[in-house]
């Protein structure tokens, strides 16, 4: 069975390629390389470099016939979303509508696609369920809800079905694969932690006056190992009939910054060089998840620990910027 997956020489798409290859599945890969890596790809998926909005592009990944799209194209910067939202429009809605009509001419039913707990209302109570309000406070969580809207709206049509995975905090490393955190331009607070640790060069903690314990804010980090087998659950839970839908991915535990922290400095048996910071705009206090439903519906759980997650990181890091 041929899956095109989309965006799948990034961090994440990366390691779920190695997934589904793994689980005997067919792969392509369609990137333009604008935040990919050319380096993470396999030499067992096919690779179509090219734009998911170009139709010739997208035509030559299904190569005639897929059975599933995996979508993980997108930009992914909330501060730049804000700064610059007609260009999220661009890259996250408009191409990814033009995608999903290219797979839909081409009868490809089901899709497995990359949202996020930006779509929440982050001021509702949690941890968060699939069912609170959607109100996303940045650019970014809209577009992310304006394709899973179309999605819905596609599926209502009967011209697939889908699954969203609305990804909580990404994190740590494959590192049987090789693959680990490595945007092009890093804004994430474990790698930053990371770089800051190697190069003595200080993190900013961004903010300590929230309302939580701490003061520092609260994130869900879940292992991107984890995040790989949801994926892959999720298109099996499709091949079995399941009902399109969105499920939070997440460990469903929150860590704060100053928690977090603490861990990496254990892990790296060396202080973390940092200062403290003002709040970074569109930052949530607290995103934390509740995981019931893709546990009961996708049999899908978390199983590495954050302390496992941090090693990986810290292994996978170390190791990249030694070689
Ligand atoms: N963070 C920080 N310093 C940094 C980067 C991030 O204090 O240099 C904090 C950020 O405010 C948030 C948490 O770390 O509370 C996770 O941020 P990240 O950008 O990794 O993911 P996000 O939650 O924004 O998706």
């Amino acid at each position: 069975m041929h899956v095109v997956v989309a965006g799948g020489a990034g961090y994440i798409g990366s390691i779920v390629v190695r997934t589904l290859l793994r689980e005997k599945y067919t792969v392509t890969v369609l990137d333009d390389l604008s935040h990919g890596n050319v380096w993470s790809l396999p030499k067992a998926a096919r690779f179509v470099e090219g734009d998911i909005a170009d139709p010739s592009a997208v035509q030559l990944a299904i190569h005639g016939e897929a059975h599933a799209l995996m979508h993980f194209a997108a930009k992914i910067d909330v501060a730049e979303s804000m700064r610059d939202p007609a260009l999220y429009h661009s890259a996250n809605v408009d191409k990814s509508l033009l995608l999903l009509s290219q797979i839909q001419m081409a009868r490809v039913r089901y899709v497995v696609f990359s949202s996020t707990a930006a779509v929440y209302d982050p001021n509702t109570l949690q941890p968060l369920k699939e069912d609170a309000a959607l109100e996303p406070v940045s650019v970014y969580g809209r577009t992310k809800l304006i394709v899973e809207s179309a999605l819905t709206e596609l599926a209502k049509a009967g011209s697939l079905s889908y699954v969203a995975l609305r990804y909580f905090n990404a994190a740590g490393a494959s590192l049987e694969d090789g693959l680990g955190e490595a945007h092009p331009h890093e804004t994430h607070l474990i790698p930053l932690t990371m770089r800051a640790v190697t190069t003595g060069s200080p993190l900013t903690i961004f903010g300590s006056d929230y309302p939580t314990p701490d003061g520092t804010c609260i994130r869900d980090y879940i292992d991107v190992r984890d995040l790989a087998s949801a994926h892959l659950q999720a298109l099996r839970y499709l091949e079995r009939g399941g009902v399109s839908t969105a499920f939070n991915v997440g460990r469903g535990e929150g860590t704060s910054v100053r928690e977090l922290l603490a861990m990496i400095e254990a892990v790296a048996g060396k202080p973390i060089p940092q200062a403290m910071g003002s709040r970074r705009q569109g930052d949530p206090s607290s995103l934390v998840a509740d995981v019931q439903n893709i546990k009961r519906d996708l049999g899908w759980v978390a199983r590495h620990s954050l302390q496992d997650t941090v090693e990986s990181a810290w292994r996978w890091h170390t190791r990249s910027t030694s070689s």
